[in-house]
């Protein structure tokens, strides 16, 4: 490789996507340097999905004792303590920090500890040090940030984001989160479980925009159930703090008290101060970096991959955006990513798994379509009492038999559709679900029985 470099590859950003990327090209040879400005590991290892979904087990807790009852247990008071949580949390976290770093070193690649940002199309200045770096190639990969943007709203830095929710020092007694997304339905599930107080408020008429409606209805209803509050077509223009209670004043002149709000109202490509217009590189009108299949970005040998390109904000498909890469530019074989049929889940109780079209894109991709659906009460909450329904839905094309889409509300939903993805990849149709055997008594049996269609649509 060539020498004219300080090194044949610069990545910028230790996250999920970064640390992928430099693992796989110092192993296939280049010499790779990656600069973190923060902790090495990313979003995901530090302050998302990793210690979400550990928050998430905890809060699963309270309704786990509350179960236990229908089976004959009998459970003392119990008390939850946020301090240990928190503290575990953040020992594991610090033991995964140290895994990613010492993988990256051990394939060869060198770690810079600060931020890095362009002064021209080859050449990276490294802040803390002041040091210059050369690089033949330069992969972005700096992620996004929590967006703090709530329009004409005075006083939302009284707000605290997913950032700042990992290391809160108590629990709050009463929690409002502002956003119908994923963090919004996960953080308000997760306080709620822990013993908060939550009230969600989502701009529009419904939350999770995007998934399937059947989804969105059966989480708004077990949300409901649960005690949290959804409160919808709202927005806040206004947010005091008096001493430490929240005031946040909606634009129907309701004022919401609480402990703390919590924005998750969507996040942002972390471009700011980068210097990108310096190595005249592209951007769009969020800051996402431009990018094409190959994840190439206007400038040849500039690459960038991951949350910073606002394509899916997904950990795996950073990864898999690595991969492509790596494959394109080290292995020589161009490889345009693939973002069709990516299994994704809503860590909300019960869950969320889904992968493929969903009712309205499949119709809206002209597809016509026979539905199948199943509503039903777990086996394991008819001993428990828990009035909690699991609902499973499959898309599939009514002409070629194609399964479509497969979408799952209930426990254990995220492991499910992550084995039904495979099925769909590989073009499974309707009439091969219903030729597996079921494995018997499992809640995922019903995606092969499920032999009488609900209905059928055709497009508009
Ligand atoms: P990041 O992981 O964000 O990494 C970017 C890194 O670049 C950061 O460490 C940052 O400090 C660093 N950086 C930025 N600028 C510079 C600079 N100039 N110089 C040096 N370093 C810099 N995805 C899932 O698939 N499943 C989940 O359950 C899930 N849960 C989530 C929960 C939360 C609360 C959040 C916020 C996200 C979650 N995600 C989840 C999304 C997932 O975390 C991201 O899609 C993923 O981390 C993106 O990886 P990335 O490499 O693009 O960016
Ligand atoms: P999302 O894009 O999922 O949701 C953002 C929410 O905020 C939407 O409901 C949106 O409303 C609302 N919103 C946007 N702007 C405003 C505003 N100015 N005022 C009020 N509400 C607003 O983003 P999240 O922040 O929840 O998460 C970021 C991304 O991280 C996700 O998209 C996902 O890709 C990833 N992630 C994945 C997880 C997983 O895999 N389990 C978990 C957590 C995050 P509207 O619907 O009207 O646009």
């Amino acid at each position: 490789m060539t020498t004219e470099f300080d090194y044949d590859l610069f990545v910028i950003g230790g996250g999920s996507g970064g640390v992928r990327a430099s693992r796989m090209a110092a192993q296939a040879g280049a010499r790779v340097a990656i600069a973190e400005e923060y902790g090495f590991g990313g979003t995901c290892v530090i302050r998302g999905c990793i210690p979400k979904k550990l928050f998430v087990y905890a809060s699963h807790y309270r309704d786990d004792f509350e179960d236990a009852a229908g089976f004959g247990w009998t459970v003392p008071e119990t008390h939850f303590d946020w301090k240990v949580l928190v503290a575990n949390k953040d020992k594991e976290i610090a033991r995964l920090e140290g895994l990613y770093e010492q993988n990256v070193t051990k394939a060869g690649a060198e770690i810079i500890m600060e931020r890095a940002e362009f002064l021209d199309p080859h050449t990276i200045h490294l802040k803390k040090s002041g040091r210059r770096v050369t690089a033949k190639h330069i992969l972005i990969a700096t992620g996004g940030r929590p967006s703090r943007d709530m329009g004409n709203c005075v006083g939302a830095d009284h707000a605290i984001t997913s950032n700042e929710a990992f290391y809160l020092e108590t629990l709050p007694r009463r929690v409002i989160v502002a956003g119908g997304g994923y963090i919004a339905v996960e953080f308000a599930n997760i306080f709620h479980g822990l013993g908060a107080e939550v009230t969600l408020v989502y701009r529009r008429d419904k939350i999770l925009r995007g998934f399937d409606e059947d989804m969105r209805d059966a989480v708004t209803d077990a949300m409901t159930k649960k005690g949290i509050r959804i409160v919808t077509n709202r927005v806040f223009k206004r947010v005091d703090k008096r001493k430490d209670e929240i005031f946040a004043f909606t634009d129907h002149d309701e004022v919401l008290e609480a402990d703390c709000l919590m924005l998750a109202i969507g996040r942002v490509p972390n471009t700011d101060g980068l210097g990108l217009e310096k190595a005249g590189v592209e951007t769009g009108r969020k800051g996402e970096v431009l990018v094409d299949r190959f994840s190439q970005t206007n400038v040849d040998h500039i690459y960038a991959i991951g949350d910073v390109t606002d394509r899916l904000q997904l950990t795996p498909v950073a990864l898999h955006e690595a991969m492509a890469f790596v494959k394109t530019v080290y292995d020589g074989v161009p490889t345009p990513v693939d973002h069709t049929l990516v299994p994704t889940a809503v860590f909300s109780q019960p869950e969320i798994g889904t992968v493929g079209l969903s009712e309205a894109d499949a119709l809206a991709a002209g597809h016509s379509i026979d539905v199948y659906l199943s509503r039903f009460r777990p086996l394991k909450h008819t001993l428990s009492g828990r009035e909690e329904r699991s609902v499973f839905k499959l898309i599939v094309d009514a002409e070629t038999d194609r399964v479509l889409g497969c979408h799952i509300f209930g426990a254990d939903a995220a492991e499910i559709v992550q084995i039904v993805a495979v099925a769909l990849k590989m073009g499974a149709t309707k009439a091969q679900f219903d030729a597996t055997i079921a494995l018997h008594p499992s809640a995922a049996e019903e995606l092969v029985t499920m032999r009488t269609k609900s209905y059928s649509r055709a497009p508009a």
